[in-house]
Order: structure tokens, then sequence, then C-alpha cells
């Protein structure tokens, strides 16, 4: 966009405040890419922008904890563009696994959300709500280890067929989006692929 126009509009950098795009020239010099290696199991089709720990951790900060929203936008053509690159197929559909009822009500929003649909946009793809998140309370019955392994429980509607582009903010051991990857491919998905802004690089925290 227009840079001047930028600034009668108020926009800001959402990462050092300065007047101008979303994101300015010398703090996206500051975000490092994401690492493709180590692959993550159950992940075979992962894109992923920035390396969580150079830049990746307040680039989401600013979307999640600072309703810096315009972030998805930055980011979602980032996406598009990775996806197309990268992948062997085009999606067609973008979803989400969407964050806790909890998180949503205290954030007024869900980022993943935002990013599908803003990723979504970007491809000319559509964005389908597909996955639902099920409560801790399915899985009282596991141990907390167990529970940590496999993730958070997903089930998936109106994936019959479709080629899948799940899309996330972070993902670090990955747990969650094996298993929306799952659930996916249990309701008839033919391809499933992830798409995150960052990665946790190292031993999982
Ligand atoms: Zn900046």
């Amino acid at each position: 966009m227009n840079a001047v126009l930028d600034v009668v509009l108020g926009s800001r950098c959402a990462l050092c405040g300065a007047p101008g795009p979303e994101v300015c020239g010398r703090c996206l010099m500051s975000l490092a890419p994401a690492r493709s290696e180590p692959r993550l199991e159950g992940l075979p089709d992962l894109v992923a922008l920035f390396d969580y720990d150079n830049g990746g951790r307040e680039l989401v900060a600013a979307l999640k904890y600072r309703g810096r929203t315009t972030v998805a936008g930055f980011a979602g053509a980032r996406l598009a563009t990775a996806v197309a690159q990268q992948l062997a197929w085009r999606p067609t559909v973008v979803t989400w696994a969407p964050t806790t009822a909890d998180r949503r009500r205290q954030r007024g929003f869900d980022q993943a959300d935002l990013l599908a649909r803003a990723t979504g946009r970007a491809l000319g793809v559509p964005v389908r709500r597909c996955l639902v998140r099920h409560g801790r309370h399915h899985q009282t019955g596991r141990a907390r280890a167990e529970r940590q392994a496999l993730g958070p429980r997903f089930t998936a509607r109106a994936a019959w067929g479709q080629r899948l582009l799940v899309v996330d903010d972070v993902v670090t051991t990955g747990a969650t989006l094996v298993s929306a990857h799952r659930a996916l491919f249990a309701a008839g998905a033919a391809e499933v692929a992830v798409a995150s802004v960052a990665r946790v690089e190292g031993p999982p925290r």
C-alpha cells in the first residue's frame, strides 16, 4: 500500500510502531525464515514462515496479545505465496484448528480463524470452518502424558474429497495440528497440509 496513505490513515508497524505498513521494512528484515527440518511426525506437508525464536514470537504476540489484527493480512499474503510455491497441490478449502472457547472469549477473536481467512483471500480459495474442538472433559480418562502426546481432540465436517490447508499461528510439537490432520482424514479429506506463521525450533516447550 502507498506509504503516504498509510501515514494519513494512521497505519503503524505492528512490531515497532513506526508509521507505515503492517510490518515495516526494518522489522521484516529481523524476521528469520523458519527451517523446514526436522520434519514433524504426522505432518508431512508443513509450510512455516518464520523462526519463532528469531522474530516470529513478536509477530504472533502482536496479533494474539496486542490485538494487532492487521498482522493477519500481512501473514496471510505471505502464507499464500509460500503455499503456492511449496505445496505439490492446490488447496480447495482453507480452514483452521479452533482455539478453546475460553481463549476466544478472552481475546474477542480466534487468531487462527483470522489467519485462515486472510490466507484464503490471498489464495482465492474458500475458507470454511471444518474442525470442531472438543473440551478437556473428553480427555479426563487419559493419563496426563498421553493427553499431551495426543493433543486436543477434534472432529471434522465438510472435508470429504477436499484438499485442505489448515492455517495456524505457531507450530511447536505439532500435537494440535496432528490431531486436526487426523480428524480431517477420518472425515474423508483427500489431502491435508498445514501452514503456520511461526515454527518453534529445538526441544518442545
Ligand atoms: Zn517495524
